[in-house]
């Protein structure tokens, strides 16, 4: 009889895993039978960084996966394509690095926000690095410094780098040994460039048009998890364009605002106050005496918003 094998894995197409086992082998598997989501409306039952157990098939040459391990945590995202569908884009990390810029796009207000509303239902710690510093101007600086000071204040890790001059690199370094480590950013903020610099072993494509002949470069159309040289793994994730969250209550919303949810057992209604204009509400209070940004609780607002828009429809589709 065979046995099982123990692995993770490390890419997902859809139809193909790739699963690295303990001692390096990488094994190219399909799916045996079928496997059951918690969730029904995620689509993919297997993600990057699932611990499966493998059995060889006879040939040798390819693997099946029959058995998933129970996930510590995973990350959902609204699919792109069919805002009903959810992508689970990785599973079991320890922590999530979002790359953004102020500049060069320019920074989408609210975008750090929804990010955020991905890592929190499991408190995976985020942290946010504003890269391409070299090209900031003075009130970019500022901006910067505003912003550090919010999402530090609320626990989350807050970094300046630039790929380019390979500034700011060390620390982030430092962060991602021995971890696993969800690397995301809206495209074009120069989230190839710095984890190439990060790990000099990876040669991921960057968007440079004169850099384009590129061959044997790895492009990000999948999340796909790479090891590091100084212990640890980074997944890549496919370039974020926008982030919609029409699969969530306001409640929800509300909860995964980390700040908002700690005030919340002062609020008079508690975990069922939304903190808009409900009488003894404790983020209202900390709003005025600034304890709470004024830009968090803004896009706050705006994601409660248009939840409840896009979902006007679901909710009344049985009147
Ligand atoms: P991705 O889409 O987030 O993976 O972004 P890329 O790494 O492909 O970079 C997009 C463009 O931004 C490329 O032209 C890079 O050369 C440029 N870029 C990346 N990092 C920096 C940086 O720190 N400073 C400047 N000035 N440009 C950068
Ligand atoms: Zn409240």
């Amino acid at each position: 009889m065979k046995l099982l094998q123990q692995g993770v894995v490390i890419k997902s197409t859809g139809s193909w895993y790739m699963v690295r086992m303990a001692d390096g082998r990488i094994w190219e598997c399909r799916i045996a039978g079928k496997f059951r989501q918690e969730d029904k409306k995620i689509t993919n039952p297997i993600a990057v960084g699932d611990h499966v157990n493998i059995l060889p098939e006879e040939s040798g040459e390819s693997a099946l996966i029959k058995e998933i391990l129970p996930r510590e945590n995973y990350v959902l995202r609204q699919s792109p394509r069919r805002k009903h569908e959810l992508h689970m884009l990785a599973s079991n990390i320890d922590q999530a690095m979002l790359i953004t810029t102020i500049v060069n796009p320019q920074l989408k207000p609210g975008f750090i926000d929804r990010f955020l509303m991905m890592t929190e239902p499991f408190n995976i710690p985020a942290i946010i690095v504003f890269n391409k510093a070299d090209l900031y101007a003075d009130e970019d600086f500022d901006t910067y410094a505003a912003l550090e000071e919010i999402y530090s204040q609320i626990g989350y890790q807050v970094f300046l780098a630039s790929a380019t001059q390979e500034k700011g690199i060390e620390p982030l370094r430092e962060l991602l040994k021995e971890r696993v480590t969800l690397v995301a950013g809206q495209s074009g903020v120069g989230k190839s460039s710095l984890v190439n610099c990060l790990e000099p072993s990876l040669d991921l494509r960057t968007q440079d048009l004169s850099d384009y002949s590129g061959k044997g470069r790895h492009t990000t159309t999948f999340a796909e998890m790479y090891p590091l040289k100084s212990g640890g793994f980074i997944i890549d994730t496919p370039g974020i364009k926008t982030l919609g969250f029409s699969h969530l209550e306001p409640y929800d919303v509300a909860h995964n605002f980390r700040e908002f949810f700690a005030l919340s057992v002062q609020c008079k209604f508690g975990g069922q106050c939304l903190h808009r204009n409900e009488p003894g509400c404790a983020v209202k209070t900390a709003l005025k005496t600034e304890e709470v940004s004024e830009l968090r609780y803004f896009n706050y607002l705006n994601i409660l918003q248009e939840i409840e828009d896009q979902n006007y429809w679901e909710r009344h589709r049985e009147v």
